[in-house]
């Protein structure tokens, strides 16, 4: 099978469509006419790229597909923020991702690195879907690409990705860092490093190698208890890397690439948002180069655990910033789409 459109062209591979376009009697210089419709133009259908003749199309639509994975269901919030997909793999399997257009003008994509995913967050819907397989560093990048081409169409560009969305990115690494090359790549996405997040929930040995290999892109890790006790009972992982060790982890972040680590925080009525563990939270971060997020709870179906009132997230984001703790509310985005990761693959 030829390599898909995009491998080729992401990492510089140009010269091999050319090769195969050229041994099927097509001009090579079509490469860069399919390149330019679907990186400047915005197009993603052979069929509407009217700079192609019939027997370039036929070829193509044959050999090289634009995307690794296919549009299967898709919904919008009602006041069009939030734009949520679920994709279908090769081989049947399922994976989601959202575009977010905030107000300051970011449209960020939230893409899924695993099928599934094996850490069990007890507050988490993908946490039910079991861990499947990794997904490749196309099937990841394509996430973004198909929000992107749309987004040109509209003369807007995403300008931001985050892997937030189903599955543990830090144990796909080398998927992931491939995916990363390609969103950076000058001649296609061209997404800068400093905006994107890749987020984990604590693979202790992973950060730290993260920190060596990626000095500008932003870590966020997904701490949600200020001890382990309350994390050990939420979060499985814990179990494994405590939160000591997860902190070492975090001060070698921040120490090595001088960039400031998000914490992120879901707010869960009566399990970790008290005014006791508000406290406890900001004597752990204390001294760091950090930030954190508290995330309204996203209520799912199947997981019998409450969000926090606004009232008691307030008076935690007051103890915290009282603390000399930079903290942030995140927006709630779509929640009339299922936009919590995994719910709407859940329901597939
Ligand atoms: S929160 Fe993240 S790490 Fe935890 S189960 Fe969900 S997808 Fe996996």
């Amino acid at each position: 099978m030829l390599y898909s459109y995009q491998q080729q062209h992401y990492m510089k591979f140009l010269g091999i469509v050319k090769k195969q376009l050229k041994e099927h009697g097509i001009a090579e210089y079509r490469a860069n006419q399919i390149f330019k419709d679907v990186f400047h133009n915005g197009i993603d259908t052979y069929d509407e790229m009217t700079t192609l003749p019939a027997y370039v199309k036929d070829f193509v639509k044959e050999n090289v597909p634009i995307y690794s994975i296919v549009p299967h269901t898709e919904n919008n919030s009602d006041n069009g923020n939030t734009h949520k997909v679920l994709f279908t793999l090769e081989d049947g399997n399922t994976i989601e991702a959202v575009l977010m257009r905030f107000e300051d003008g970011r449209n960020t994509v939230c893409v899924s690195s695993q099928v599934g995913c094996a850490m069990n967050c007890r507050f988490c819907a993908t946490g039910t879907l079991k861990f499947k397989r990794n997904l490749t560093y196309e099937e990841i990048a394509d996430q973004v690409l198909y929000f992107a081409v749309k987004m040109k169409k509209e003369g807007q560009r995403v300008n931001h990705v985050v892997y937030m969305g189903m599955g543990e990115p830090l144990l796909n690494y080398k998927q992931v860092e491939k995916s990363i090359d390609l969103l950076r790549d000058k001649t296609a996405l061209h997404i800068g490093s400093r905006n994107i997040t890749v987020s984990t929930c604590g693979i202790v040995p992973e950060i730290k190698r993260f920190s060596n290999d990626f000095q500008q892109v932003n870590l966020a890790v997904s701490l949600h208890a200020p001890n382990d006790r309350i994390r050990n009972t939420i979060m499985p992982v814990s179990k494994q890397f405590p939160l000591e060790n997860l902190m070492d982890a975090c001060r070698e972040y921040t120490e090595k690439t001088h960039r400031r680590i998000t914490f992120e925080y879901v707010m869960l009525h009566d399990i970790n948002d008290g005014e006791k563990e508000a406290h406890e939270l900001a004597r752990l971060l204390r001294g760091m180069l950090c930030l954190v997020n508290l995330i309204p709870y996203n209520e799912t179906a199947i997981k019998k655990i409450q969000g926090s009132s606004s009232k008691r997230i307030n008076t935690f984001k007051s103890i915290l910033e009282s603390n000399g703790i930079q903290v942030t509310k995140r927006v709630s985005l779509g929640q009339d789409i299922d936009a919590a990761c995994g719910q709407l693959a859940r329901k597939q």
